[in-house]
């Protein structure tokens, strides 16, 4: 069969499968995955890392001692769908209509998945001798933190998870005719609760008080407004594959005219402005909050829950330090903390890859031969978190994200289409992935 069709035809039973997470029970998708293989007499491991909760490996060995490579890891964990009916499709039928897939998980990251396997599988059939180890690792649970699938893998099996090199979920995109990115870092997580506290007293009689929801209100309006310390050592690799001309670059790789240059930019593209902006500072964004019991009772307590991301190399320590100055002489009535782990409020650094390796030479080639001599490959690192950073923090894997879309769908689609309405994908973007990823491979491995 063609790959494409295998590509589709798994994909389809995976989102039908509807490894909604929670509770998850990506076994079903996993045994889809491991039924593919064994029809390719290749054999794979299986995981329960609780019940119905699969993950999947398999292995080529690779003789000597050249480096390994790892195809994923790659989630079959989806978001659930708020609203069906906002749909163009059904989300969970799998359809093919107009050249593309549709479905819930399609995006995000069931094509990759899909795209891995069956490049695994056409390699086994070649009887392809790999010069390092090549895994394929198929997982669960990346939705909600990863604890019951790459993370678990990692704890549970370090010796099997170990790699050098891997391609998983992101990248890929076109930002303008010749350039596509790849994600090579991450930035960190580091949630934080701020607490305040009041007198509790007569709502008939505020004169006053201390009121703790007043204090929160300022408080909020201080760190809103808060400028962190800007950093471009992250941005300056990023405009200039972008072939931005050389004063604008100046002007954005400089920390004092950079504020002045997003805002500017977000006068003509806001999405720009505000992804610039992710790659260049922590970020602050108050976004839930709590204080009072009664209309008529004076809150003693208040406390709004705060999600910071950081930049690689920024810890709690900085963190807590930039909330002190951000909050000036109100400091003395808050209590700075960490937010609760069971609300996902554990610390994870930012973390990054070498930006230039073997492996992203490889890349950018394959996708001249694929896409044309023109393309260039720009570095990104991405605000959002993935099981990239086990991996990086586990074993020092350089971990990449990437594939190849067919361009057909701007950057801003495609983002809005992660875990969003009507995510899809084109039939092109599939054919593309998995050539490239075969070809990766081959010259990384052959
Ligand atoms: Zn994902």
């Amino acid at each position: 069969m063609e790959m494409l069709d295998e590509i589709t035809g798994l994909m389809q039973e995976m989102i039908r499968n509807k490894c909604i997470n929670p509770p998850g029970n990506e076994m079903k998708s996993i045994r889809t995955v491991e039924q593919f293989l064994s029809s390719y007499g290749i054999e794979s491991e299986i995981f329960e890392s609780a019940p119905d909760r699969g993950n999947l490996l398999a292995v080529m060995e690779g003789g000597g001692d050249h480096p390994s490579l790892m195809l994923g890891p790659a989630h079959v964990d989806v978001v659930p769908v708020e609203n069906e009916k906002d749909w163009l499709v059904p989300p969970f039928d799998g359809t093919i209509k107009d050249g593309v897939i549709w479905g819930r998980g399609s995006l995000d990251m069931l094509y990759i998945v899909a795209c891995q396997t069956v490049v695994f599988a056409k390699l086994h059939q070649e009887g392809f001798k790999p010069k390092g180890n090549l895994k394929l690792c198929i997982v669960a649970d990346e939705e909600s933190g990863g604890n019951y699938g790459a993370n678990w893998l990692i704890q549970n099996h370090p010796e099997k998870m170990k790699v050098d090199y891997l391609i998983t979920e992101a990248g890929g995109d076109h930002i303008g005719p010749h350039r596509i990115t790849y994600v090579y870092g991450e930035k960190g997580k580091a949630w934080t609760r701020l607490s305040f506290r009041g007198e509790e007293s007569h709502g008939s009689a505020p004169f006053k008080s201390k009121n703790a929801v007043v204090k929160m209100a300022k408080a909020i309006q201080r760190i809103s407004e808060y400028q962190p310390p800007r950093n471009t050592s992250l941005l300056k690799p990023f405009i200039k594959a972008m072939g931005i001309g050389t004063v604008t670059r100046a002007l954005m790789g400089n920390t004092r005219t950079l504020g002045f240059m997003l805002e500017q930019l977000s006068k003509r593209s806001m999405g720009d402005a505000v992804f610039l902006n992710t790659m260049t500072q922590m970020t602050i964004s108050p976004n839930v909050c709590e204080g009072g019991a009664k209309i008529n009772i004076v809150p003693g307590q208040a406390m709004v829950d705060v999600d910071v991301r950081t930049l690689p190399g920024q810890d709690m320590e900085y963190v807590f330090a930039q909330f002190r100055k951000a909050l000036g002489n109100l400091v003395d009535d808050v209590k700075i903390e960490g937010a609760p782990v069971d609300i996902g409020g554990r610390f994870h650094p930012g973390n990054i890859s070498e930006m230039e390796s073997p492996l992203v030479r490889i890349m950018e080639s394959v996708v001249r031969n694929l896409r044309g001599q023109e393309m260039t490959l720009v570095p990104m690192v991405s605000p959002g978190a993935t099981d990239s950073r086990f991996f990086r923090r586990a074993f020092g894997t350089n971990v990449y994200g990437f594939s190849i879309h067919d361009g057909s769908l701007g950057t801003g689609e495609i983002m809005a289409m992660f875990h969003g309405t009507d995510e899809r994908v084109p039939l092109e973007t599939l054919e593309l992935t998995s050539k490239g990823y075969m070809e990766i491979v081959r010259k990384f491995l052959g």
